[in-house]
């Protein structure tokens, strides 16, 4: 139980790779506020266990994040740990890409992790320790050709954990990210009716060549993010500052 007390926030903690964290939280004690926009996966997974709290909250729209962390606070108390895991991911060649996607996608990867930890963090007294983490991708490190609008995202969410690990640097909280390969999700499984209507394959042969996008030519499983972020999340990790942990089978 090394969380009970605290109150943690996982924003798209009703799905996937932020359900996964959730309930570990949860089941080390925190008092978790998952978030998301579809309020059935938040009530779902909340069913799961009593210390999951569902908060509707869309991260790219400033006053849903402002008043949902705060009303979550006033809850729960201070924000010490902060998943920013709520993303979207979309792949078209860059030349197709508009404007429009390059904002869409902007303003839930980016500008949503910014209001997130901005909101957390405002909830923290000036001795709090804190634990701001981000998942980014291995798109955060490198380039993924098709989804420019996505890498450059991730990238981004990676230069602000920089950024705030400096600026907070005397104050005991710590900024990182987590930098998945290919995880088996819906984000990922959303994908497979297009690449098997482009590929011509059928289900199985779109998820290969998902996979193949991991030189392991495995998809991850999500309690694989789940531990890399409980450490992340632990007290042995308090001085593991700025950094990101790609989560990925081992490419470089
Ligand atoms: P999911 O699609 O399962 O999770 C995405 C979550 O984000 C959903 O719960 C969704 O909930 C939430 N979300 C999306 N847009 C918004 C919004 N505007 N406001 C609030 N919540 C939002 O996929 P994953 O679990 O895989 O994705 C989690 C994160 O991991 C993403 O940032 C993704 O980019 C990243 N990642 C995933 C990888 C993978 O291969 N799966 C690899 C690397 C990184 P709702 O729709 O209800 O709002």
């Amino acid at each position: 139980m090394e969380h009970a007390g605290k109150h943690a926030l996982v924003t798209g903690g009703g799905t996937g790779i932020g359900k996964g964290i959730a309930i570990a939280l949860a089941e080390a004690g925190a008092e978790v506020t998952i978030t998301g926009r579809r309020a059935d996966k938040l009530e779902e997974v909340a069913a799961l266990n009593p210390r999951l709290h569902a908060l509707v909250m869309d991260v790219a729209e400033e006053a849903s994040v402002r008043d949902g962390v705060a009303q979550a606070a006033a809850s729960r108390g201070p924000v010490q740990i902060c998943i920013a895991n709520a993303g979207i991911a979309e792949g078209k060649p860059f030349g197709d890409t508009t404007l429009a996607d390059w904002r869409r996608m902007m303003s839930t990867n980016l500008d949503g992790v910014f209001l997130t930890l901005q909101a957390a963090l405002a909830t923290l007294g000036p001795n709090d320790t804190g634990r701001m983490i981000v998942i980014s991708s291995i798109a955060g490190v490198r380039g993924l050709k098709n989804a420019i609008p996505y890498t450059a995202s991730k990238h981004a969410v990676i230069g602000l954990i920089h950024g705030l690990s400096e600026e907070y640097m005397k104050r005991p909280i710590t900024f990182n990210a987590l930098c998945p390969g290919y995880v088996d999700t819906d984000i990922v499984r959303n994908q497979l009716p297009g690449l098997m209507k482009r590929f011509g394959v059928d289900e199985q042969g779109a998820i290969d060549a998902i996979a193949k996008g991991n030189r392991s030519r495995n998809l991850l499983a999500v309690d694989e993010t789940t531990s890399a972020l409980m450490w992340l999340c632990s007290d042995g990790a308090r001085s593991f500052n700025g950094q990101t942990v790609e989560i990925s089978g081992g490419q470089v």
